[in-house]
């Protein structure tokens, strides 16, 4: 099934639920990074947590970044996710292997480590809005709940799931339901919401058996007046970077700089962390960058 978000409302209103499958553009990062087992989880994971939580923002081109930073070997986590349904992200140390964990899983808590989850969001123009949490397990649905919890003051349930083989990913995506202002007081609503996400056993495996989102969020909101919306967005892996951007930021360095590259490179190369994308910038490039910059300094002086 190709990647895609679908929407749905149910309790009046009350809760909001989005889902989303990511097989595909976690397939793509797994190849552009060449990420292990253990890092393709906890990337794909964070993908489809960015991707549920840019859905609910309003304007376009708002995007959000989610950065997980801990002390574990996996060396961090970056991903920057839109409302457009593109989304893009790497690891620190994207070749680190463990042994699974106590339940058999990939031990993607234990590649994190103990730290912190910062979360940015950008509505695109004026301060984004930037908040902090303690990491809870590093497994990062945990961790993303508790960000919506503490810091947007929305009661959510999460459950993200990779399941990547010899082949590759095989079955990618998640579900969050959160209980919107109007319902969240309403305690016995959101002890049920928990009690039937926390009571499915994974996300992959129901992919995995064949099951679409709509019957998904079927089984677990069916009987609370759940209206999905016929609208799936498209999602994949996409990155805005291009060569321009690499000389931009090559500029910046100086005429010192880029005159050392020039004598001791002959050129330079840049790779994009987001995607890999490896750019080659000759000594001609290099050269018109400092009459660029001698002509600027030339025009402000
Ligand atoms: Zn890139």
């Amino acid at each position: 099934m190709a990647d895609q978000l679908i929407r749905a409302a149910a309790a009046e209103g009350g809760i909001r639920a989005v889902g989303v499958i990511t097989t595909r553009l976690t397939e793509d990062a797994r190849q552009r990074h060449k990420l292990s087992y253990v890092a393709t989880a906890a990337l794909g994971r964070t993908m489809a947590a960015g991707l549920l939580m840019a859905s609910s923002m309003k304007r376009v081109g708002s995007r959000v970044n989610v950065r997980v930073k801990g002390d574990g070997p996996l060396g961090g986590i970056l991903v920057d996710a839109g409302l457009d349904g593109t989304v893009r992200g790497y690891v620190g140390n994207p070749s680190i292997e463990l042994p699974p964990n106590a339940k058999g899983k990939l031990d993607v808590g234990g590649a994190v480590g103990d730290g912190y989850l910062y979360v940015v969001r950008d509505i695109g123009y004026g301060y984004p809005y930037s908040s902090t949490v303690e990491l809870v397990s590093g497994e990062i649905g945990d961790d993303v709940a508790h960000y919506l919890m503490n810091s947007e003051q929305t009661p959510s349930a999460l459950v993200l799931g990779v399941f990547v083989g010899a082949g590759g990913v095989t079955a990618a995506g998640g579900l969050l339901v959160q209980v919107l202002p109007k319902a969240a007081r309403d305690e016995a609503l959101v002890a049920t919401l928990e009690s039937r996400v926390s009571a499915l056993s994974g996300f992959t495996p129901l992919l995995q058996a064949g099951k679409t989102l709509t019957e998904i969020l079927n089984d677990l909101l069916g009987d609370m007046g759940l209206t999905i919306f016929p609208e799936s967005q498209m999602l994949r892996f996409h990155c805005g970077c291009s060569f321009d951007r690499v000389l931009g930021a090559l500029k910046i360095l100086g005429e010192a700089e880029l005159q050392d590259m020039i004598i001791q490179d002959d050129g330079a190369e840049a790779t994009c962390d987001f995607c890999g994308r490896v750019y080659q910038a000759s000594s001609d490039h290099l050269a018109q960058l400092i009459v660029d910059l001698q002509t600027e300094s030339s025009i402000s002086g």
